[in-house]
């Protein structure tokens, strides 16, 4: 049997505490990525005009509704 002290305790505690809100950070962060690169998978920016538009089909090239060329799907980068 092994003693437990009040520091102990307080110690296991604050631990679990901490523990539990970094997973839930981790999860929310990931939940949100996710949920940003769904989003952003949609949009399509046109190699010649730079126009950003948005494209829901499932083609790999499509047509900037400014200028009519035709822009391979790829992802939007952060600025
Ligand atoms: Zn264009």
């Amino acid at each position: 049997m092994f003693r437990v002290t009040l520091d102990g305790i307080i110690m296991v505690y604050v631990v679990i505490i901490l523990c539990s809100v970094f997973f839930s950070w981790l999860a929310a962060e990931v939940f949100r990525r996710g949920k940003e690169s769904r989003r952003r998978k949609h949009f399509v920016v046109c190699a010649i005009c730079d126009q950003l538009y948005e494209d829901r089909s499932s083609e790999e090239l499509s047509d900037c509704p400014k200028c009519g060329a035709r822009n391979e799907r790829e992802r939007v980068s952060d600025i």
